[in-house]
């Protein structure tokens, strides 16, 4: 069954295709941070559900290209540089290292490329130059560039791809230099920006005097660089439609004259506390301040997957709480299943990430994979899993699940939470099926048949796992 998902191009929710016909590779950038402060749990959301649709495309054969850019210059970040009396990088690498933990802490998969923007440089600038040859783009007196949008839709291309825009109000040669403007200021953009004192060491050489990129033309430069011209998906929070995704057409789409991008994902905010999020209403949550208050990056991950990617939902501490109550009956449900399956060792299936594995079907991956093929209805696939987690308890209850039935019913949570991504309590980072293997082993030992004992170990060995025999008992760790 195909993947169906709405294009915000279109406006429409239309099958997923790779661009290449018949295609598994999927190229897919995602707006990243711009490392000036610690992420809050708005970001978090964006980022959360990049990874799911990156886990999803993965769950369903495709090969995923992820690529998530570091925006480490831009006019935020060059104000706190100012403030703060110190130096670009200085600054922005402790908010990038928090940027990467965090993403860890809420288990996501780790994107292949982290383009950094000042190490683009060469690339934005020869981008700028193309864009001059083609008479898009303009210097002004003060040696900045501008993008003209006169021009650019002079060439008969469109500005207003993802946005509707009111173009009746727009005068000609009317600029705007800051990164973020609203729609009502449509004017031509700001590529290179001259240097000026505010900018004090922040600045390179270029063929327009020294000076900085603009914001928009660094995610261009970088996509394009790692993924090609055209690619297939770029995705983002709805905030960055307009100006930052728009432009980046424009850009990306008046240098080359291709098409840039197939698909366009744009996920939706959150509420907190029922509010926008703002420091002064107390409503403001970064993920160390989540876990100050006792919320692991787990819990948040549950917390900010209830909704799908296009409604707004609203972020609670009591959700929070609600979270951990739901992973308890998750993890309490697995953990039957392993004892159940642990005496049992039968050689564990692979767990393959393609939905479309050999193996028999199994209601839990079938109505979790119809769920999310329609445009990821998360929603419907927790009550997939919540069902299932009520029928296994009740087989479990009845003694109506034997060892090889608990096998299966593991390797299709495997399969299941490779998308959601939530992991397993925090005793077993393992996948089910291993901690079966090394239940299984233990119980060999105990029962001195170590000849058992050896072929399991070997058995965890070939499937990249060593167990470590420590005096609190053994442990497994990953090759
Ligand atoms: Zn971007």
């Amino acid at each position: 069954m195909g993947l169906k998902l709405f294009n915000t191009l279109s406006r429409s929710v239309q099958e997923f295709a790779p661009r290449a016909a018949a295609g598994k590779k999927v190229g897919m950038y995602c707006c990243g941070p711009t490392v000036y402060d610690f992420a809050h749990i708005g970001n978090w959301r964006t980022f959360v559900f990049g990874d799911l649709v990156r886990r999803y495309l993965e769950f369903k054969g495709y090969e995923v290209r992820h690529v998530m850019n570091v925006t480490d210059v831009e006019d935020k970040i060059i104000k706190r540089v100012r403030e703060t009396k110190t130096t670009l990088r200085e600054f922005t690498v402790k908010f990038e290292t928090a940027f990467f933990d965090d993403l860890k802490s809420l288990h996501c998969r780790m994107p292949h490329v982290t383009p950094r923007a000042t190490e683009f440089i060469g690339e934005i600038v020869a981008l700028i130059e193309k864009l001059i040859a083609r008479g898009i783009a303009y210097q002004t007196a003060d040696g900045s560039v501008y993008f003209s949008i006169e021009k650019y839709r002079g060439c008969g291309c469109t500005y207003g791809q993802l946005v509707k825009l009111n173009f009746d109000e727009m005068r000609p040669g009317v600029r705007v230099a800051a990164d973020e403007y609203e729609k009502e200021a449509l004017a031509d953009f700001a590529l290179w920006k001259t240097r000026v004192p505010e900018d004090g060491d922040v600045f390179w050489p270029s063929p327009w005097g020294e000076g900085r990129p603009g914001w928009h033309i660094e995610c261009s430069a970088m996509s394009m660089k790692v993924l090609g011209n055209s690619f297939d998906l770029h995705l983002g929070g709805e905030d960055l439609k307009f100006p930052h995704h728009e432009d980046e057409i424009a850009q990306s789409e008046g240098a080359t004259g291709q098409p840039f991008v197939k698909h366009w994902l744009h996920g939706a905010h959150l509420l907190v506390e029922g509010k926008k999020m703002s420091k002064s209403l107390g409503n403001f949550f970064t993920l160390r301040d989540l876990a100050g208050k006792g919320f692991t990056g787990r819990e948040v991950r549950y917390a900010l997957l209830p909704a799908h990617y296009r409604e707004t939902f609203n972020f609670t501490l009591d959700g929070l709480t609600g979270a951990r109550t739901a992973l308890a009956r998750i993890d309490e449900c697995v953990g039957k299943l392993r004892a159940l399956a642990a005496p049992h060792p039968v050689p564990a299936p692979v767990v393959s990430r393609a939905g479309s594995a050999p193996g028999a079907p199994d209601p839990l991956t079938d109505r979790f994979t119809a769920a999310l093929d329609e445009d990821l209805n998360i929603s419907s696939a927790w009550a997939a899993v919540f069902d299932w987690v009520r029928d296994t308890n009740k087989r479990v209850a009845e003694n109506a699940l034997s060892a090889p039935a608990a096998m299966a019913a593991l390797a299709a949570w495997e399969k299941v939470n490779s998308v959601l991504g939530i992991g397993a309590a925090a005793e077993a980072e393992a996948p089910a099926e291993i901690v079966a293997l090394l239940e299984a082993r233990q119980a060999a030992r105990q029962a001195k048949d170590f000849k058992r004992s050896d072929q399991i170990r070997d058995e965890l060995k070939a499937q990249g796992w060593v167990v470590e025999d420590s005096p609190k008992g053994p442990k497994l760790k990953k090759i």
